[in-house]
């Protein structure tokens, strides 16, 4: 067997164990599946843009997800709101309208391709896996004083 047929066999394999991750809203009503192709799928990412604070409380973690891997099974209470809060840019977020937890968020550039997934909405043990460790920090400008910059990022 050809050394490229072996490799492109073993990528397959590794792609077709990949664990389908569940989520969950604070009660529960909304659920949904995660299903990455590979661990380069997610792209956890912090944020400490205004808007973050403003909607989060303070920074944001989030997975970025193709759209593809994101489905929700269960929303009867989904709700979501879109805006542009004066940055010149509509945001739009997506919420468990019983419980308030934010499920994800997207900016219209990204509507029709990525989600970014609130990281602490992924169903335990899902969230202590190494693929969704923090790869880079957005608006560090806007980071509070006190708040040290991620490992490696
Ligand atoms: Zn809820
Ligand atoms: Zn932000």
């Amino acid at each position: 067997m050809p050394q490229r047929y072996i490799k492109l066999q073993k990528e397959k394999e590794k792609c077709a164990t990949m664990p389908t991750y569940t989520g969950t809203c604070y009660c529960r009503a909304v659920k949904y599946n995660l299903d990455l192709k590979t661990p380069q799928d997610a792209r956890t990412s912090l944020c400490h843009c205004h808007n973050c604070k403003k909607a989060y409380g303070n920074y944001a973690i989030t997975v970025k997800v193709p759209l593809s891997c994101f489905k929700y099974t269960e929303s009867p209470t989904l709700k979501k709101h879109s805006m542009d809060n004066g940055s010149g840019k509509v945001l739009n977020r997506e919420f468990c309208g019983e419980c308030g937890s934010f499920i994800c968020d997207y900016g219209d550039a990204a509507k029709n391709d990525f989600r970014y997934v609130l990281l602490g909405t992924i169903d335990e043990p899902g969230v202590h896996d190494e693929i969704f460790k923090p790869q880079g920090e957005f608006y560090i400008s806007q980071r509070m004083k006190w708040f040290p910059p991620i490992p490696g990022g």
